[in-house]
């Protein structure tokens, strides 16, 4: 079986004592790699050669155009192993390869151009004062960053963490998620080939508690926590990360809602809804899990909608066509399962799924919930969505925020004030309106409530990366 390595100080190592994991195929449900298991001794292993690259290496000290074009090469070299690194992924957590290779990679290789192109075209302020002093501000590199990323996109959110903090002259340790080791050691090692010297880019396998992850959020040599994960997972860390006052950016959980008002474009509505709750088997933070259908469209909605769910293309996730595989590790279908379970006692019915063939959960409807069904209020990251019926605007608004998460929002309208005063009225950190996942990545990008604190992307990734300093002087 293959053994998948840390990579510490530009070499590929196992853990001291030895010590390994399997990670897992969801779909075969069989192990097909092992996995050096990192704990206190990998992860202070992996910070002292950081902190080494970044107090004594080149990184820091070139310039924004020489980083970038490193950054650049590690672009291009993970779209020459485009099909190497959508296999890792689809092979680890089960996401369909067709998305992996047209989605996942690309955007992957996207975010190390736009944080390199970003950091070297981005100008600091210059503010001319009235008293005749001229004070301007410096983006100076924070130092070491400790990046801690989920299963469920896993090249693609490790990239968007790891990306702008190198952009920004940072060195980095990272921690995948345990059911994806994968992608991101072939990540450290493509980033070597493009040039990163050692120490740069160091990657640490391990669990969280206990282990690798908690290790990294403890450690008084990091100078920035960049975490995306589970809400209570995201408390734990800014628990650990207060002790030492290390910077923390957390993204976490969603229970997005999804508004579709009767003035709709319906078949827009459809398709996108669809892709809100069941792309990536709705293991997505952004996933529109609650539908709100405005009561004259309702039953014709809810009959098109129920029909393209139907018709969605279940199986390998290795196979091309396949549009939805199994979840990404039994642990995780057991908990959607016990949502499934528990729906219709809540007094939900089940229109359409339930479980398929191992740890398959197909494309589930259920109405009828009420708002305290567990189904409703909580995140199942599944395949899973409460359709309801609403009479107004001001009774979907307020469906909609009430939740204890915040991320993101999406509103089906023709009427362009309602869509404008919808997304105000939205408590969440992103809306889209007739359209979901759309990104720009100057954007700010992060949630409000359980679902985050702070915003990564263009600037707004700049701030958390970099030591804004003023600098004033006497002419
Ligand atoms: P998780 O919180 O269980 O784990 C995420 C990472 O944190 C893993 O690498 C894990 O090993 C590590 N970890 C766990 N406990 C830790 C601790 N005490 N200290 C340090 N590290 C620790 O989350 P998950 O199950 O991997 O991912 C799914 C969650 O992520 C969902 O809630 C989803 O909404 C959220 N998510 C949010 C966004 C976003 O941008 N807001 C994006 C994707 C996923």
């Amino acid at each position: 079986m293959d053994l998948i390595p840390h990579l510490i100080d530009g070499k590929e190592t196992e853990s001291g004592d030895g010590a390994r994991f399997a990670t897992t195929d969801p779909w075969t449900r069989e192990p097909w790699a092992e996995v050096a298991l990192g704990g206190a001794e990998e992860a202070g292993a992996a910070v002292a050669a950081a902190r080494r690259a970044f107090d004594e290496g080149p990184w820091p000290r070139m310039g924004f155009a020489e980083r970038g074009a490193v950054l650049h090469r590690l672009a291009d070299l993970m779209e020459a192993h485009r099909d190497e690194l959508a296999l890792a992924d689809t092979t680890d957590m089960g996401k369909p390869i067709a998305d992996s290779t047209s989605k996942d990679v690309p955007r992957s290789a996207l975010n190390f151009r736009f944080f390199a192109d970003h950091a070297r075209l981005a100008a600091g302020d210059a503010l001319p004062m009235d008293s005749g002093h001229h004070a301007y501000t410096r983006f100076e590199a924070a130092g070491v960053v400790a990046a801690i990323a989920p299963w469920n996109f896993p090249l693609m959110l490790e990239t968007w963490k790891v990306a702008p903090a190198l952009a920004w002259g940072n060195t980095v340790v990272l921690k995948p998620a345990e059911d994806t080791p994968a992608s991101a050691a072939i990540l450290a090692r493509l980033a070597l080939e493009a040039g990163m010297p050692p120490g740069v880019l160091n990657v640490v396998h391990g669990y969280g508690p206990g282990s690798a992850g908690e290790a990294l959020t403890t450690d008084p040599r990091v100078d920035r926590i960049t975490f995306t994960g589970e809400s209570g997972t995201g408390r734990a860390i800014a628990r650990a990360a207060a002790a030492n006052l290390t910077p923390v950016s957390l993204e976490l959980g969603g229970k997005g809602a999804n508004l579709v008002f009767a003035d709709a474009d319906l078949d827009s509505a459809v398709a996108w809804s669809i892709r809100a709750i069941f792309h990536n088997a709705g293991q997505v933070c952004l996933a529109g899990s609650r539908l709100f259908v405005q009561r004259e469209v309702h039953d014709e909605f809810l009959a098109r909608f129920t029909a393209a769910a139907d018709a969605l293309t279940i199986g390998d996730p290795k196979d091309p066509v396949t549009q939805l595989g199994p979840l990404a590790s039994h642990e995780h279908y057991q908990k959607v399962r016990s949502y499934l379970d528990g729906a219709e006692a809540d007094g939900g019915t089940v229109v359409t799924g339930g479980t398929g063939d191992g740890w398959v959960v197909r494309p589930t409807v259920i109405t009828g919930a009420p708002p305290t069904a567990r189904v409703r209020r909580e995140e199942v990251f599944g395949p899973v969505v409460t359709v309801t019926p609403f009479d107004t605007e001001a009774e979907a608004v307020a469906a909609a925020n009430d939740t204890p998460y915040g991320l993101n929002a999406m509103v089906f309208t023709e009427n362009l004030s309602r869509a404008h005063r919808v997304s105000a009225a939205l408590r969440a950190g992103t809306v889209w309106a007739n359209c979901f996942f759309v990104r720009d990545l100057r954007a700010p990008f992060g949630g409000v409530g359980d679902s985050g604190v702070g915003r990564e992307g263009g600037n707004f990734s700049r701030e958390f990366f970099t030591e804004p300093k003023a600098v004033v002087m006497a002419v």
